[in-house]
């Protein structure tokens, strides 16, 4: 089945429906759930059903609050439902960053809770049974000598001071899992692994209504009002609560300005391959992992259930996508696996990145009572789920882990919302020059 649409980031007035991609023809769409209507109350109301809001509603519901979770278009519509699938221990940064920004322990203490958020996003896809297609074992690999010794070093430094297994595979070791000859190695992450990135928003949504989570799709906040009791108003209906939480990522549009000046929405695009068979497929990828290569604009890949090759890579900073983007993605799947020459795209599609300036995770509170989580960084598969617990722990009184990360430092971008892209091509065009030199 060819599809080789891409639609514009965002969403046009008539989307009432999921964008076209391998993940929604893949995986069957629940049927909607009715639109808010009418004043309601609540304990906790959330803004945004992706993996961060449906995490937070199920931890809150599984510790006995009331929880209503207001979505603007459907469940999992937003990067949720669009990304790589990559599921990795860590967040969008490097340790050095928060080991810089917090100290040694602090940093220590944020990779333990980020190993934590894996463990329980594995926890919940046995509990809930959430079909997935989840497979273990992550390969980060290096271009050339500088990566190489950068991720040597990060073995090493990952090993004594956080006290966690990384394997160095040279390339022959590599080339045993891989049928590529591009990478001069592999740093190996057998914790790290990757899913179905729709099926688990799915999943999510399923196991949160089990626990009594009230979710109204097609069914934007178009204004949020706060103080003692914060009440989110859509078109035809209102919700009040004892608290609430913004998990919208990159389309708040002024919903909360102080967040939105604090990241940048990144267009980053994923192709599908015709499927390659069984045989040829795993013949690609032994092992089955999930890899990515260690470029600021980077190609990242695995294989999906029907044996097609996913493919993400390309940036763009506008809602268009690049022109020629299938094309360019298929010559990138080329450049990597020549072998593929015959194959081409099936799919491409895209969805924002929500990028903080120092790729650190921006969780906090805006008010006692109004909770966020954003600046994912590309790394929001497995931290989503951490940031639900952690800030389902801190309504319910336990706000040590949400409050050191709050600790974390967040500068606006430079520019304010309408500069801040150009600034960004600047420095991205900066990013893959040095890609291209070093
Ligand atoms: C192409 C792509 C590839 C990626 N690859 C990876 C990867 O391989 N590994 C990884 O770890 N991470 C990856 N990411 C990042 C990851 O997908 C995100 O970090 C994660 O999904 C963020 O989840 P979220 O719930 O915070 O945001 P989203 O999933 O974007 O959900 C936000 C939701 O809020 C809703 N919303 C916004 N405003 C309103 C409003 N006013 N009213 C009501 N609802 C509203 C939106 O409609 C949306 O459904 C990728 C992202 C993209 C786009």
């Amino acid at each position: 089945m060819a599809n080789r649409q891409t639609t514009t980031l965002d969403p046009q007035p008539a989307t009432v429906d999921y964008p076209a991609s391998w993940y929604a023809a893949s995986e069957p769409a629940p049927p909607p759930q009715a639109g808010l209507r009418g004043a309601h109350h609540t304990d906790v109301c959330i803004l945004g059903a992706g993996y961060t809001g449906l995490s937070t509603a199920l931890a809150l519901a599984e510790a006995g609050y009331r929880v209503t979770l207001l979505e603007a278009q459907r469940i999992g519509w937003g990067a949720s439902g669009r990304n790589g699938g990559q599921a990795i221990v860590g967040y969008g940064c490097e340790q050095d960053t928060l080991e810089t920004l917090l100290g040694a322990d602090d940093a220590r203490q944020l990779f333990d809770f980020s190993r934590d958020g894996m463990r329980l996003l594995r926890e919940r896809i046995a509990r809930h049974g959430i079909a997935c297609d989840w497979r273990d074992g992550h390969a980060h690999v290096p271009l050339n000598q500088r990566q190489e010794r950068a991720l040597r070093a990060g073995i090493v430094h990952m090993a004594e001071h956080y006290d966690y297994p990384l394997q160095w595979w040279d390339r022959d070791r590599l080339r045993q899992e891989l049928a590529s000859d591009r990478y001069r190695g592999a740093m190996f992450d057998a914790a790290s692994g990757h899913l179905h990135p729709l099926a688990y928003a799915f999943g999510l949504a399923r196991a949160a209504r089990a626990a009594g989570v009230r979710i109204h799709e097609h069914s934007p906040v178009i204004r949020l009002e706060r103080g003692t009791r914060p009440t989110m108003h859509t078109a035809d209906g209102s919700v009040s609560a004892d608290f609430a939480v913004i998990a919208g990522n990159a389309w708040l549009r002024g919903i909360a300005p102080e967040l939105e000046s604090r990241i940048m929405p990144v267009g980053t695009y994923i192709g599908a391959s015709a499927p390659l068979g069984e045989a040829r497929a795993r013949a690609l990828i032994r092992n089955d992992m999930a890899v990515a290569d260690c470029n600021w604009a980077l190609d990242y890949y695995r294989l999906s259930r029907d044996h097609r090759l996913l493919f993400g890579g390309r940036a763009s900073y506008s809602a268009l996508p690049p022109p020629r983007l299938a094309s360019a993605m298929t010559r990138r799947m080329h450049a990597v696996f020549p072998q593929l020459r015959d194959i081409a795209m099936d799919y491409v599609w895209g969805g924002y990145v929500d990028i903080s300036r120092n790729r650190a995770p921006h969780w906090g509170r805006l008010t006692p009572n109004l909770y966020f989580a954003q600046g994912f960084s590309g790394h929001g598969v497995a931290a989503t789920g951490l940031a639900g617990s952690v800030i389902a722990e801190a309504i319910a009184g336990q706000s040590q882990r949400l409050d050191l990360f709050a600790r974390i430092p967040h500068q606006p971008f430079p520019g304010g919302r309408l500069l801040r892209t150009p600034l960004l091509v600047a420095a991205m065009s900066w990013y893959r020059l040095r890609d291209a030199l070093w």
